[in-house]
C-alpha cells in the first residue's frame, strides 16, 4: 500500500539535492521524524528513492538528504558494491513499492575501497569486497587526484551501470522511463553530495 502519490524520477532526485543542500548548511528540517509520521507510514511505505552507500558510519542517507521515517529505501554495504540480496532488495523497491528514483552513492576516504586499493590483507569474508573494488581500480590507474577518492566514483558508476541493466526486472523499468539510476559521492568535510 502506498501513502502519497510518487515524484517523477527527477523530481525525487531534486527533493534529495534540496536536501542535501540544507544538511550542507546545517539547516535541516528533520521532517517527517513525528509519531504522526511514524504512524501514518505504519501501514505501508512509498519511499521517493532506494539508495545504496556505504556502512561508513559516517554516511546517514536519511540525515545527508535530510529526510525522515518512509522517504528512503535503504541499502548499505561496506564499499557500496552491489550483491545478489541488495539487488533483490532494490528489485523490491522498484517493482513493489514504485519507487522512482535508485542512487548508489560513493564517498571520500572509503575505508572498503582504501584498503583494497592499499593492498591490505581482507580476513574472513571481508575479501569479499575484492573483486568489485579490484575491477575499479584497475579502470583508474591513469586518472589525477587521489586512488581512492577516484575508485570509489568508479566503484559506483560501475555498481549503477549493473543496477540500470540488471535483467529481467529494473531495465525494464529504466528502458521504460520509470526508474532513473544515478550515481552520486559524498564529501565526508563538506557534506556535499555531488552527482558523478
Ligand atoms: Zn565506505
Amino acid at each position: 500500500m502506498q501513502t502519497k502519490s510518487m515524484p517523477q524520477p527527477d523530481e525525487a532526485l531534486q527533493i534529495l539535492l534540496e536536501g542535501n543542500n540544507r544538511f550542507v548548511s546545517g539547516d535541516n528540517h528533520y521532517p517527517n521524524h513525528s509519531p504522526e509520521r511514524r504512524r501514518a507510514v505504519a501501514g505501508g511505505q512509498s519511499p521517493i528513492a532506494a539508495i545504496l552507500s556505504c556502512s561508513d558510519s559516517r554516511v546517514p542517507p536519511e540525515t545527508i538528504f535530510d529526510q525522515g521515517i518512509g522517504d528512503l529505501f535503504v541499502i548499505r554495504v561496506a564499499g557500496n558494491i552491489i550483491g545478489v540480496h541488495s539487488l533483490g532488495s532494490i528489485e523490491y523497491a522498484v517493482m513493489h513499492l514504485k519507487t522512482p528514483l535508485v542512487m548508489v552513492m560513493a564517498h571520500s576516504c572509503c575505508g572498503a575501497v582504501g584498503a583494497v586499493a592499499n593492498k591490505v590483507p581482507l580476513e574472513g569474508h571481508m575479501a569479499s569486497f575484492v573483486p568489485a573494488v579490484q575491477a575499479a581500480i584497475e579502470n583508474c590507474n591513469d586518472e589525477a587526484g587521489d586512488l581512492v577518492d577516484n575508485a570509489a566514483r568508479i566503484v559506483a558508476r560501475m555498481v549503477a551501470t549493473q543496477i540500470a541493466t540488471s535483467e529481467p526486472i529494473i531495465a525494464d523499468y529504466v528502458k521504460a522511463g520509470r526508474v532513473k539510476v544515478v550515481t552520486a559521492y559524498y564529501d565526508l568535510v563538506s557534506g556535499e553530495v555531488t552527482l558523478l
